[in-house]
């Protein structure tokens, strides 16, 4: 059993990292079958289900629990029962990390054997604690440091953008390229101009297990941090048999310095029951039994102190930060969305309604909504724009931050209204025809309607001329009309996050 414990590890690890796969990658438009109304072949919000980090810090932050979370309880009685289990055979960001370390771990040819415990690697713990501090005092952090909600992210932001220019190469054979936008892009518009920050991001800590294996999760994940803490009375862990000489072999081999030769000082609590050690033993002396012993987790009162200082300083500036940022006209909310406060509390900045909008009408926020609020998701129709009859944003955000609408609730929803550059609109400014903007405005009575009036085209002939105006109580905000406008590099058309005209009906 011992010698195929690590296989068992490794084909979980496999299996988890597909099933993540194939529920991202479906999470895109059905197109089987016929039906006016958009449907989806999968649910990204099945992968949070098993997140008990941004359960809790959902919980905290909203006083609501939505009931997907309801399976994280099954990972919290596991850890409590077996230990960080999640983190070495469920958490395909620990198994993509995991992948990396292995080929770090081969081409490094010295060895890092651990003798001693470094104390920074109770960084997780400290992490974890601040992310829970500030979201018992409602800012929902773990949206940012939470590894499920970082792999959707910059999948979504990141890799997909590059998938999409491979493929927009056109250099693979015609299924390849069939593969590719059927079961992995889904749309041939996917464009973010944050993708090369997403990019640096995910490199980075990708490339920080050249530096250390499994760096990301030994140091910084406050998911594993929390599953630490939850896995410190497991009655389950890593036994020595009499006949261990602490030789260290086993050491070597551990991803999570856990320490496995220091009969005495074994640190549980960072063992993510990889296995590698047992298969390293020459002597045979370690296996995984029951053993009451709590863990030690040597938390500084200090460091604790520090935390919470930090997590006190966070707050303030990020409040300030918010308060010093009026009201952009850029913070354009996805149709469906709570009042602004409790979206910050509520969103997760996970990407899953940017991923599955049809056309690249959502994307990551900088400051618009304060630091608060940066990459929450805010819809912007220089790149796409909202469709009519689309609501799937609010099916596939997994924490209730944008509620699900019906098709009919969805193209009543008004999201922001559209105002005309008289200076740049072609009938205003060069007294020719255009109709653009009232040919694709989707709303039914049209929120763009014309405004006949006698005067002189750019060449000076007198003639009629059809102004468009908008009417503030049709028009939605879809921004198709702006994404439309044949004036292309700053439309004469746009968008402002003030709804049906602002003052003059709200
Ligand atoms: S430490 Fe974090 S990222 Fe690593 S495996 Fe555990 S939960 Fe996943
Ligand atoms: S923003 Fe509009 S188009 Fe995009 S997913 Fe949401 S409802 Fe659909």
């Amino acid at each position: 059993m011992k010698k195929y414990s690590r296989y068992l590890r490794l084909i979980s690890q496999i299996l988890f990292l597909a099933l993540f796969f194939y529920i991202f990658f479906n999470s895109i438009i059905d197109n089987s079958g016929f039906s006016l109304e958009l449907k989806l072949k999968s649910k990204i919000e099945y992968i949070f289900a098993i997140d008990p980090l941004v359960a809790l810090t959902t919980f905290f932050s909203t006083y609501k629990l939505p009931a997907v979370f309801i399976l994280s309880a099954v990972v919290i009685m596991l850890t409590v029962i077996f230990g960080r289990l999640f983190c070495g055979w469920i958490c395909p960001f620990g198994t993509i990390h995991h992948f990396f370390s292995f080929i770090a771990h081969k081409i490094r040819k010295d060895k890092y054997e651990k003798t001693e415990y470094p104390k920074y690697q109770n960084l997780k713990y400290y992490i974890f604690t601040a992310v829970v501090i500030l979201s018992i005092m409602r800012i929902n952090v773990s949206g940012y440091l939470d590894p499920l909600s970082i792999l959707v992210k910059c999948l979504a932001v990141f890799f997909l953008p590059v998938v999409l220019i491979i493929y927009n190469m056109n250099i693979l054979s015609g299924s390849m390229q069939d593969f590719l936008f059927y079961n992995v892009l889904g749309r041939d518009n996917i464009y973010y101009e944050q993708a090369p920050l997403f990019g640096t991001i995910f490199i980075i800590l990708l490339a920080l297990n050249f530096y250390r294996n499994r760096f990301w999760c030994k140091y910084l994940c406050p998911l594993g941090g929390m599953l630490g803490l939850l896995s410190k009375y497991s009655p389950l862990k890593l036994q020595h048999k009499a006949n261990c000489n602490s030789c260290g072999s086993c050491s070597d081999k551990c991803y999570a310095d856990a320490l496995p030769f220091k009969k005495n000082n074994f640190k549980s609590s960072e063992c993510m029951l990889l296995f590698n050690c047992l298969a390293a033993c020459p002597s045979d002396s370690l296996y995984y039994g029951l053993n009451i012993k709590p863990a030690e987790i040597d938390l500084s009162k200090r460091a604790t102190a520090k935390t919470l200082g930090i997590a006190l300083s966070g707050f303030f500036v990020i409040k300030t930060g918010k308060k010093a940022v009026a009201k952009t006209p850029q913070l354009i909310r996805p149709p469906g969305s709570v009042q602004e406060n409790k979206f910050l509390k509520t969103c997760i900045r996970c990407g899953a309604c940017m991923k599955v909008c049809p056309e690249n009408f959502l994307a990551p926020s900088l400051f618009e909504s304060g630091i608060e609020g940066l990459w929450t998701p805010v819809g912007n129709a220089d790149y796409g724009y909202c469709v009519y009859n689309c609501n799937l944003c609010g099916k596939m955000c997994p924490t209730g931050a944008i509620e699900e609408l019906s098709v009919e609730e969805k193209k009543k929803t008004v999201i922001a209204t559209a105002f005309i550059d008289e200076n740049r609109c072609l009938p205003y400014a060069y007294g020719v025809d255009c109709i653009v903007c009232e040919e694709h405005c989707p709303t039914s009575p049209k929120a763009i309607y014309f405004d006949r009036v006698k005067g002189k085209n750019y060449k000076g002939r007198s003639r009629e001329i059809k102004q468009p105006k908008i009417n503030p109580e049709e028009c939605i905000g879809c921004g198709i009309c702006q994404y439309k406008c044949p004036v292309k590099d700053k439309p004469a058309i746009y968008m402002t996050s003030i709804k049906n005209g602002g003052v003059i009906l709200s």
